[in-house]
């Protein structure tokens, strides 16, 4: 006949499991947590949630605050470069975050900058490139900005540029209003000394030799014996005389591009090769050499790897301001106007859009924020794009 303490021991061995499971987890919990922090440090934005939202707010807004930015990543708007928003986070969490998908052309340096006015707390910036998988990892983010200088620079390696996704994120419950632009300029420093890309008169694809083969470079027309200049720091490949090019230098880049500068038609040259050599140096002077000799004197420029490249975008001066904010953010509109047709769309373009659909007058919006004549709204079903009033 079993006694009491012999039914007792099953289950305080039970509850004895339990309590171990319970402790083991919490312990290989907060182990996991430490083992994840050395593998993959926090972010930026991990960081804030973790040390201030969740101390302040708890986890729900913690986890409400994370679905917003992974939002961000899927439901993103077109806008070309340069491009300028106004945006503000109205109290919803679920509104705390944004984004804006973008093509970089090969060749160009990319700024990206948000601007808090003077009560803006803490702003969060990750830059990702988009197109396979077509929605990003958050774990694979190109860049990530510390809150405390909200500025990005990235130059795409890719041939053919690169599609770009940059998300925003600011603290949920914060009015205050940012300023994003993004504004790109030439990766490398221009190659003929006081011109610009105004000098250049041959483009990459003319015809060359009657149609027999094409311009694999820009020509840049100045003065013989203009300073030719090295368009970034690296080291002469070698120098030769005679052919097409008459006397030319090849430039192999030292800032980790891979590429290399075929500096051609030079009166002289002034470097040797293995030469190493500073962005801006003097490597040789404009002049007529080759089968240039019954032309006036320019430079042939051209950019290789793995074949040419057209180096125009290279040598494009900065881009402008880009667009200006003409709407107010104050007060601005909580519905759709009752007049007039009004849509949705994709980019805020009236002519090269997408349009998601036609707003219905008078429908309820939330405005997230304005660039040029578009307002970025929010529909009460939960959709996102730009909206003109006018
Ligand atoms: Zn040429």
């Amino acid at each position: 006949m079993p006694s009491k303490t012999s039914t007792l021991r099953p289950l305080l061995l039970l509850a004895s499991i339990l309590l171990m499971i319970a402790a083991c987890h919490r312990y290989f919990g907060g182990v996991t947590e430490a083992v994840e922090n050395i593998l993959t440090p926090r972010t930026p934005r991990q960081d804030f949630a973790h040390d201030s939202l969740r101390s302040d707010s708890g986890d729900a807004l913690v986890a409400a605050w994370d679905s917003a930015y992974l939002r961000a990543l899927t439901d993103t708007l077109r806008v070309d470069l340069p491009y300028r928003e106004r945006f503000r986070y109205p109290a919803s969490l679920e509104l705390s975050a944004s984004s804006v998908r973008f093509y970089l052309p090969p060749g160009r340096q990319l700024t990206a900058t948000v601007r808090p006015d003077s009560s803006g707390g803490p702003v969060f910036g990750e830059l990702f490139a988009v197109g396979d998988p077509a929605v990003p990892d958050a774990r694979d983010a190109l860049l990530r900005w510390s809150p405390d200088r909200p500025r990005i620079t990235y130059e795409s390696d890719r041939v053919g540029g690169q599609e770009l996704l940059l998300v925003v994120q600011t603290p949920p419950g914060n009015g205050s209003h940012y300023e994003l632009t993004l504004q790109t300029t030439p990766a490398l420093t221009f190659p003929v000394a006081d011109a610009s890309v105004r000098n250049i008169q041959s483009f990459w694809g003319d015809s060359r030799s009657g149609g027999q083969r094409r311009h694999e470079g820009n020509d840049i027309f100045a003065p013989r014996g203009t300073p030719l200049i090295a368009v970034a720091d690296g080291r002469v490949r070698s120098t030769k005389t005679g052919g097409l090019g008459g006397k030319t230098v090849w430039l192999r880049d030292g800032e980790g591009r891979g590429l290399t500068y075929y500096y051609a038609h030079l009166d002289s040259q002034l470097v040797r090769a293995g030469q190493s050599v500073s962005r801006g140096d003097t490597i040789g002077l404009v002049g007529n050499t080759g089968n240039a000799r019954t032309t006036p004197p320019h430079l042939h420029f051209g950019i290789y790897r793995n074949g040419a490249r057209d180096p125009y975008s290279y040598l494009r001066g900065p881009d402008g301001e880009g667009p200006t904010v003409r709407y107010p953010l104050q007060d601005p509109p909580d519905a759709v106007p009752e007049r007039g047709r009004h849509y949705l769309r994709y980019r805020p373009d009236r002519d090269r859009t997408v349009v998601v659909r036609e707003l219905t007058n008078t429908e309820p919006i939330t405005v997230l924020g304005v660039t040029e004549r578009y307002y970025r709204i929010r529909t009460a079903a939960g959709e996102t794009g730009f909206a003109n009033f006018d």
